[in-house]
């Protein structure tokens, strides 16, 4: 089994636990506890929002199939975007830098 944590390059400033010292001092002390428990991966720990959305056009994926909000609309069971807050404001960003 394996945990897929979703930390960017951008993260590590303000979130401490999205630091790769973080993350290998976590699975370190995971693997003591449970050698055959789930492992931590991190792909996206080097890169910036726009290499993730070209990685993510490169495999057929495009700007609305995703999103990243910190403030989600739920209406009705659905939820959407606030395309307000600053995880709305990056993506945008990310899909614009890649157009560009
Ligand atoms: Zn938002």
């Amino acid at each position: 089994m394996r945990y897929i944590q979703g930390s960017i390059v951008s993260n590590f400033r303000v979130i401490l636990t999205a630091r790769r010292s973080f993350l290998d001092s976590f699975s370190a002390m995971m693997a003591v506890a449970n050698p055959n428990g789930p492992k931590i991966i991190a792909p996206l720990l080097n890169m910036s929002k726009p290499q993730i959305a070209a990685t993510a056009k490169g495999l057929g994926i495009g700007e609305h199939d995703t999103w990243s909000c910190y403030r989600p609309i739920t209406d009705n069971g659905s939820v959407s975007p606030c395309n307000q807050c600053d995880a709305c404001r990056l993506h945008d960003h990310a899909w614009r830098a890649i157009e560009a």
